[in-house]
């Protein structure tokens, strides 16, 4: 068994990203993050923080947007239209959750999609459909990222995921077709999932449950991604796969954590700094 190790990798994404950003300062582009955030979450608060120190450490300008929990949709709405706007700015990014009275998807269909950094904007979701260029939400687009730097084929591979959210599991369908993965997707009213995931030659899990994918789930050499970041009954933060003996089946297994979640980082960085290309070299 081999350890996928996202920490790692980032890591090298990030220091590649570092380079790439002083380079682009020559030529008087700045990429720039522009992050909102309603309501005092304090997760969202951590996320947050530790977009800002990934910026600060790559050389991408960061500025943060504090919204009053009692903000109105319009008030929200009037922000992120003003973002688009400024020229100064690469790349949006709304961080969720925002209180239960706004709309989300309407902010999100209001960012521009060329500063759409999350790639949760309908125009990238339906480019990332038909295979043209655009922004991949940041945590598939990390775990492709993953599969390709180990090498790991995927042409002709039997995938399986397990969860259908608009963030993780429905990207991630297209990301593997791009890559000639035969896919299935399970989720909730599923039947028979055991079945289904012992055919994958890659099984990723990405539900919210904890420990969900046990051994006898998984075929023998298959490749395990873990998505989920779940806090167990002592409050330590563990994956949607019992590693321990899931491990001992797999070919390759990614740790939670040190898996995916820090993939999911370095890939926002990656995004923000081509926003930045996109948008400034198409004008010079
Ligand atoms: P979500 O929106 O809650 O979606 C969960 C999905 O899992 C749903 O499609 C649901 O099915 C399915 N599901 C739930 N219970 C199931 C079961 N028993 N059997 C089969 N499918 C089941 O979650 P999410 O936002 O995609 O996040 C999933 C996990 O990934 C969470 O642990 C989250 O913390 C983690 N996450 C990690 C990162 C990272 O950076 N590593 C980023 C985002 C999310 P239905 O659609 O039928 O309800």
């Amino acid at each position: 068994m081999e350890l996928i190790n996202g920490k790692e990798l980032a890591k090298k994404i990030r220091e590649e990203l570092k380079l790439e950003v002083e380079e682009l300062k020559k030529q008087e582009i700045k990429p720039k993050l522009a992050v909102i955030m309603v309501g005092d979450d304090k997760a969202s608060e951590v996320y947050v923080r530790n977009k800002s120190k990934a910026c600060n450490e790559i050389g991408i300008e960061f500025e943060e947007f504090l919204m009053d929990k009692n903000t109105k949709q319009e008030e929200l709405i009037n922000l992120i239209n003003k973002l688009n706007q400024r020229k100064d700015i690469h790349g949006i990014l709304l961080q969720s959750p925002i209180p239960n009275h706004l709309n989300i998807r309407e902010a999100f269909n209001t960012i521009n999609y060329t500063k759409d950094v999350d790639g949760f904007n309908p125009i990238n979701v339906g480019k990332l459909s038909i295979g043209e260029d655009s922004f991949i939400s940041c945590t598939p687009y990390g775990v492709i990222k993953m599969l390709e730097e180990y090498n790991i084929p995927l042409e002709g591979k039997r995938a399986v995921i397990i969860g259908r959210s608009n963030i993780v599991g429905k990207p991630l369908i297209q990301c593997l077709l791009n890559k000639n993965a035969t896919v299935t997707i399970c989720h909730s009213k599923t039947k028979n999932i055991e079945e289904i995931t012992r055919e994958a030659d890659i099984l990723i899990a990405a539900l919210g449950k904890p420990k969900f994918v046990k051994e006898d789930m998984v075929k023998e050499n298959a490749v395990v991604i873990d998505v989920g970041i779940n806090r167990n009954e002592e409050g330590k933060i563990v994956g949607d796969v019992d590693f321990e003996n899931v491990s001992k089946k797999a070919s390759y297994i990614t740790p939670v954590p040190g898996g995916v979640g820090p993939m999911t980082i370095a890939m926002l960085m990656n995004n923000v700094v081509k926003a930045a290309k996109n948008i400034e070299l198409k004008n010079k």
